[in-house]
């Protein structure tokens, strides 16, 4: 069943955020007015209606996206979202970032998201599994193992993956698992898929942590979401000797500044209820307080838009890595840059599930399979290497990190397109 719930959408309008730091990254690498418009617009959109039979007999139409940002550097990729706060613009802004992250990391592949305007949990398993097949179905005309490749993000889960993939492979008539990533193991998902892009989340804290000079072990960090993302990441890094103190849902958060303790048990009662322990020694705290909380690391793992001009000012943590994607509104952004608060950027802090995701279709193309450490060992050089290119490019520059990452990303896209030439 998919996980899902989201309470409050963005502050503010992530398309504009994001073409504001492309903006800002196209003025520092000088683009001419012709490369900026390439980039700012999405290759493709496609918008489509699910008529979706319910339970009780009746029928409903749902909205659904999928936006092809750029393919310059290979075919594209992307998560797909289910969420009512899901919109064109979100998508649009969720496609350009991955075209960002795939190529921080060097992956040959462009960007892509996808989403569709529901709240998973109102609907009945049968219900979400007639919704993604239609979907599914609607969106054939552009997914393909060597054209766009969806994966899990808010709100989907590798059953959602296994539904897409059946109901591609049903229509080509043959079994095409490299069409998503973030499948069950049992139809050609990888091993090491599923922590993949918490397990990046503790890489790069490990890096931000050496870069700054500030030891991991015993440093207090709040978590900001709870799903896939978010409680690997409290699981690692309390298994790296971090201090987890803090943690949170949809519903809200729970802290305790001496440490919440045993991480599995929370992770097993979350799984268990669908809550966060009720009867858990220390404070139950607003989604808003926990971002306010006077921690070493702050880890907002849920949804865009969360630190904003509103609260920024009452931010007291020493170190964000951004596990979600577009945590932080620009001004947000520029504020923390100012009071010289280090922020990891989403485009390379989350990168790891996109990372693993292509060794899942490099696995399944070749029908060859790896064990789980290969998987682990490979996904952190990958990002820490991607970590030291960023770090090395906001040491020439003198930037923050972030607009590093934007500088590294937009180049390498640039002179993807420079070197294959515009058609015809
Ligand atoms: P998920 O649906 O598994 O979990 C989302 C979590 O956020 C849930 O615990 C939910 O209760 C919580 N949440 C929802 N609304 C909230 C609110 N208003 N305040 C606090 N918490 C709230 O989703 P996920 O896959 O863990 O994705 C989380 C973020 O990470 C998203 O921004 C996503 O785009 C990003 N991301 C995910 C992946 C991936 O591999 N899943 C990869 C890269 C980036």
């Amino acid at each position: 069943m998919a996980q899902a719930p989201v309470a409050g959408g963005p502050a503010e309008n992530p398309y504009e955020t994001a073409l504001a730091q492309l903006d800002a990254a196209a003025e520092r690498l000088h683009l001419s007015d012709g490369m900026r418009e390439v980039l700012r617009r999405p290759r493709r959109e496609l918008s489509v209606s699910l008529p979706v039979k319910m339970d009780d007999g009746s029928l409903r139409v749902f909205t659904g996206f999928r936006v092809h940002h750029n393919d310059a550097r290979g075919p594209v990729k992307g998560g797909l979202r289910y969420s009512p706060y899901v919109d064109i613009d979100e998508v649009r802004a969720l496609a350009m970032w991955m075209t960002w992250k795939s190529a921080i990391a060097g992956l040959p592949y462009g960007g892509a998201k996808g989403g569709i305007i529901v709240e998973p949990r109102d609907l009945s398993i049968g219900e979400l599994e007639r919704l993604t097949r239609r979907f599914a179905s609607e969106i054939g005309i552009l997914i393909g193992p060597e054209r766009d490749v969806p994966a899990p993000d808010l709100g989907t889960d590798e059953q959602v993956m296994a539904w897409i993939m059946d109901t591609y492979s049903v229509q080509h008539g043959h079994s095409a698992p490299a069409v998503v990533t973030g499948k069950p193991l049992s139809i050609g998902g990888s091993a090491g898929r599923r922590d993949a892009t918490g397990r990046g989340v503790l890489f790069v804290t490990q890096e931000a942590c050496a870069r700054l000079g500030r030891p991991l072990e015993g440093a207090s960090v709040a978590i900001q979401g709870f799903g896939k993302v978010g409680s690997v990441a409290a699981k690692l890094l309390d298994d790296a000797g971090a201090k987890v103190v803090a943690l949170s849902d949809s519903r809200g958060g729970i802290y305790n500044p001496d440490g919440l303790g045993d991480i599995d048990a929370i992770l097993a009662h979350k799984h268990e209820s669908g809550l966060l322990p009720e009867d858990h020694p220390g404070a139950h705290i607003t989604n808003e307080e926990l971002l306010e909380l006077p921690v070493d690391i702050l880890i907002p793992a849920a949804l865009e838009g969360q630190i904003c001009g509103d609260n920024v000012g009452r931010v007291q943590a020493k170190l964000i890595v951004e596990a979600a994607n577009g945590p932080m509104t620009q001004d947000a952004d520029l504020a923390l840059a100012e009071r010289g608060v280090p922020v990891v950027p989403d485009i390379l802090a989350n990168s790891g599930g996109v990372i693993v995701s292509y060794f899942e279709w490099v696995q399944d193309i070749q029908s060859f399979f790896w064990e789980e450490r290969t998987v682990n060992s490979r996904l952190e050089r990958i990002i820490k290497r991607s970590f030291q290119e960023v770090a090395d490019v906001q040491d020439r520059d003198g930037t923050s990190m972030r607009d590093a990452a934007y500088t590294l990303a937009v180049a390498r896209v640039v002179e993807a397109i420079e070197a294959r030439g515009i058609f015809p």
